[in-house]
């Protein structure tokens, strides 16, 4: 009770880290724009319920970033470091999901960009 200090970025960090172990690596290393948009979903337990929904699965060999940043997360183009952290199954249609291969900053971004604009509703 009160613990009034929790970082709000740590405790989204530590969501994720639950079910991919590497975010907490990456997460001082995001874009400063992207880090404070993360601050304040990082406050809506619907965030982040929404996240750990996410089908995520852990790259492990050197990948290129799959996202298409100016399509994803318009307002964070540039933050992408092309080195692929996770990977992102989305349902493209019925009984065809893919992997899309992102690096950390543009799934923050991507994250910040479908939550953020979604949550405000
Ligand atoms: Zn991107
Ligand atoms: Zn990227």
């Amino acid at each position: 009770m009160g613990s009034g200090e929790e970082n709000p970025v740590r405790a989204l960090v530590a969501a994720w880290e639950a079910a991919t172990g590497v975010v907490a690596e990456w997460a001082e290393q995001t874009a400063a724009v992207t880090r404070e948009a993360f601050h304040k979903l990082a406050n809506d337990p619907a965030v982040r319920a929404a996240l750990e929904s996410w089908r995520i699965t852990l790259v492990w060999t050197r990948q290129d970033c799959d996202c298409v940043c100016a399509r994803s997360h318009p307002d964070d183009i540039g933050i992408c470091d092309n080195r692929a952290v996770i990977k992102r199954r989305l349902a493209v249609r019925p009984g065809g999901d893919v992997d899309v291969a992102l690096c950390a900053p543009c799934a923050v971004a991507q994250g910040v960009a479908e939550f953020g604009n979604s949550a405000s509703g």
